[in-house]
């Protein structure tokens, strides 16, 4: 089955007492158990329930792994997964890691007495310089957020096989329909499905998926005892969104392709980040391991003051935390999602003061591209701000 197929039809959608084409709201925390001689499917619903478990299938399905998982919301996924590791394990992050990951590992998980090294995992070698005895796995993220730089997710895999540890991949930003990680090795696969899976900005929600079923049950465990589940009604929200994932995708990237294109070209616009550019450093590796180049683009326009006339000129895009949804959605990471990053560490990342992200949505790409250039255009062009920038800095 191609993956448009498999989003409609890769696990049953058809519910199985009424016919219903869509899988019913089960809104029920416990169930009838009439022979206690008889084990039941579900007891309880943390334990399971019939509508969280039709996503749990479906996510399976589609990344190619034995087991899914819903949690209540993209960290709550990221956070039993990390309850696979122990007191004493070390783990080896990718440094630009989503904000509440880094805010999670360095201010929750350290207190637990699992170490994290966060390094540039672009780098094969700098990867496998971080491990140490105590390494139990690898966390990645790619493309990363927001420079999007791209990770070799089989060398790393292949690395990570020799010495026996856990890879687990941040697949938000890609989604199965363009980026399997699990089919390059990984042992497990995480989404925020508050972005693209949902894809409506209307739902707080984050998978999971195991490779195997030895891992899927040790994650059971986690997920069933520590119970972040997603809620039902979260849960065929969820379901309802991931149904048009490819047919959204095609349109969003289309567009971000083209915007893109467009931005490098425009004269108050210093430097694009987009992986579909070939001048991208990642460009030939995403192609290699990816279907797509993805809905998210990011570029710098030179300064905050440049960044801020912007958002008060657009029209079309909100502006807002959060990316992967129907409407175009642009993010001010300085202030947003880097905003707990001290500014040295933030410019090391390239993510300076200008840096602005943009999250293609469903509308007409001209409409887009006519109310991007029309805020653009008023802001002159962004050399003469490097100047200045250059010029106030030394004195
Ligand atoms: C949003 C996001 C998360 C966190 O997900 P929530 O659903 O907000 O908890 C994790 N990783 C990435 C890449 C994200 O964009």
């Amino acid at each position: 089955m191609k993956f448009a197929t498999k989003l409609l039809h890769g696990t049953s959608c058809i519910d199985p007492v009424t016919g219903a084409a869509s899988v019913p709201i089960y809104q029920a925390s416990t169930f009838h158990q009439a022979d206690l001689d008889r084990p039941v499917v579900y007891d309880y619903a943390r334990s399971g329930n019939p509508t969280r478990h039709a996503l749990e299938e479906a996510i399976a399905v589609l990344e190619g792994g034995e087991r899914g998982f819903a949690f209540a919301s993209g960290m709550a996924a990221i956070s039993s997964v990390f309850m696979l590791f122990s007191a004493g394990d070390h783990v080896v992050v990718a440094e630009d890691v989503y904000g509440g990951t880094y805010r999670f590992l360095t201010n929750v998980l350290s207190r637990m007495g699992i170490a994290v090294s966060f390094v540039d995992t672009t780098s094969l070698e700098q990867v496998e310089a971080a491990i140490r005895p105590e390494t139990k796995g690898i966390y990645l993220e790619t493309p990363s957020n927001p420079t999007l730089k791209v990770t070799d997710i089989a060398a790393v895999c292949a690395l990570a096989k020799q010495r026996g540890l856990l890879v687990i991949v941040d697949n938000t930003f890609m989604t199965p329909y363009y980026q399997r990680p699990l089919e390059l090795g990984a042992d497990v696969v995480i989404h925020s499905a508050t972005k693209f899976i949902g894809g409506h900005s209307d739902v707080v929600a984050g998978l999971a998926v195991t490779k195997e079923a030895a891992l899927g049950e040790q994650l059971y465990m986690i997920q069933n005892g520590m119970g972040a589940i997603l809620g039902v009604q979260d849960s065929w929200l969820v379901l309802r969104g991931l149904k048009s994932l490819k047919a959204r995708l095609d349109v969003s990237t289309q567009t971000a392709e083209k915007l893109a294109r467009w931005l490098s070209t425009h004269p108050a616009v210093s430097r694009v980040y987009y992986t579909g550019l070939p001048e991208h450093d990642g460009h030939d590796l995403q192609n290699r391991q990816a279907s797509g180049h993805g809905a998210v683009l990011s570029f710098d326009v030179g300064s905050r003051e440049r960044a801020k006339a912007l958002f008060d000129r657009v029209k079309l895009p909100i502006v807002a935390v959060s990316l992967g949804a129907v409407e175009t959605i642009l993010s001010y990471p300085a202030m947003m999602s880097h905003a707990a990053m001290p500014p040295a560490e933030r410019k090391r990342r390239g993510i300076t003061d200008g840096l602005i992200r943009l999250s293609a949505g469903l509308e007409d790409a001209v409409d887009l591209l006519q109310d991007l250039e029309q805020a653009l255009d008023a802001l002159g062009p962004a050399e003469q701000v490097a100047d200045d920038k250059q010029a106030f800095s030394w004195a």
